[in-house]
């Protein structure tokens, strides 16, 4: 075999392996840059015994630099803008976020308000959106196993790279 070909292969299967790590046991950030703390308090109760989040091995990290996902709760404020665009940019790549709650995909009822700049995709790019004021616990998992599900490797998609964007 041709050792370029053998060292794509290499490099393809350790693309792979870590594409299926990350699906598998993804680490993940929370940020509230805004919210009335609804949607903070059903998130949290993703974490209880009731609903097991880390059945879907997520772990929520205290570290930015730690973590694969970010799960922002609340709208976008003045206050709160550099600190978002901080914590986003200290994620390794690849890196993915969650809005979650009406709040956090529009700014909701802090729409439009002096020190709103309404949702998170203002700020930075997000890749997953749940709706809801707040969103049901039950909600935020689907949302969150259907963000894992398109992190899955498949055997025609390309996996993803720290060089390719999802
Ligand atoms: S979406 Fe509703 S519950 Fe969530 S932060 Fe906004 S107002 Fe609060």
């Amino acid at each position: 075999m041709n050792p370029n070909s053998a060292n794509k292969v290499d490099k393809d299967m350790l693309n792979n392996l870590k594409s299926w790590a990350r699906a598998n046991s993804p680490w993940a950030i929370h940020f509230n840059s805004g919210s009335c703390n609804g949607c903070d308090i059903e998130l949290v109760a993703t974490l209880t015994p009731r609903y097991d989040l880390e059945r879907f091995g997520v772990l929520m990290r205290g570290s930015p630099r730690h973590a694969d996902i970010l799960l922002a709760t609340g709208p976008v404020t003045r206050q709160s803008r550099d600190r978002l665009i901080r914590i986003y940019e200290q994620m390794p790549d690849p890196k993915f976020v969650v809005a979650i709650g009406a709040c956090a995909l529009t700014g909701g009822v802090f729409r439009g308000t002096y020190n709103c700049l309404d949702g998170i995709d203002k700020v930075i790019p997000v890749d997953a959106y749940i709706p809801g004021c707040p969103p049901r616990t039950e909600a935020i998992i689907q949302g969150l196993v259907a963000l894992l599900g398109s992190l899955k490797p498949t055997p025609d998609a390309e996996p993803v790279t720290e060089e390719t964007d999802v």
